[in-house]
């Protein structure tokens, strides 16, 4: 099996996410959509998140999957080994969540998150909080290939002891001070 080298969350899949079209998608179109991303790095086809293996048996009536590895045969859903293991979210919201959480460049709050989503201020927070842990872990594989990266703001604080007065603007920036009169 390829080593993975990153994280679902951050594939082309999940970055291609518009909120827009999720809000249009059935539940099982939803469903479908979910898959395709977490398991992007094997082409949207599911494989065992336990062993790796990547033949695995349909159990269609309840969204599941069986590993066909003799040593595994574990059964697994579209959230085994993820951080969403324990979702009470449809796969709508999950998306959404995604969505929401992948394209805010200045990052989302949880109040904003908790009405784009109807859920609770608490279940937004905890949920946020989950995403900003698995892309702060140190991925197991470095990144190969073409890197894309994007930037994103998580906080700005000015630090008040650092502000000068404005009389002294001019000293501690003569360029920008410069360019401003030209
Ligand atoms: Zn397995």
């Amino acid at each position: 099996m390829e080593a993975k080298s990153q994280h679902f969350l951050l594939s082309a899949e999940a970055r291609a996410l518009s909120t827009k079209r999720i809000h249009r998608l059935s539940d099982e179109e939803a469903f479908a959509e979910f898959v395709a991303i977490r398991f992007s790095e094997n082409g949207g086809a599911p494989f065992c998140p336990w062993c790796g293996h990547r033949e695995v048996y349909a159990i269609t009536t309840r969204k599941k999957w069986k590993c066909a590895a003799a040593a595994c045969r574990r059964q697994f859903s579209a959230t085994s080994r993820t951080n969403f293991a324990s979702r009470k979210l449809p796969f709508r919201d999950l998306l959404l969540l995604v969505a929401h959480f992948i394209n805010a460049l200045k990052g989302i709050s949880a109040i904003r998150l908790s009405h784009e989503l109807e859920v609770s201020y608490k279940t937004a927070f905890v949920r946020l909080h989950k995403l900003r842990e698995v892309l702060s872990v140190q991925q197991e594989n470095p990144l190969r290939g073409k890197v894309e990266i994007d930037g994103g703001i998580l906080e700005v604080m000015p630090d008040l002891k650092t502000i000068a007065p404005v009389g002294s603007i001019a000293g501690v920036f003569p360029i920008e001070q410069a360019s401003d009169n030209a």
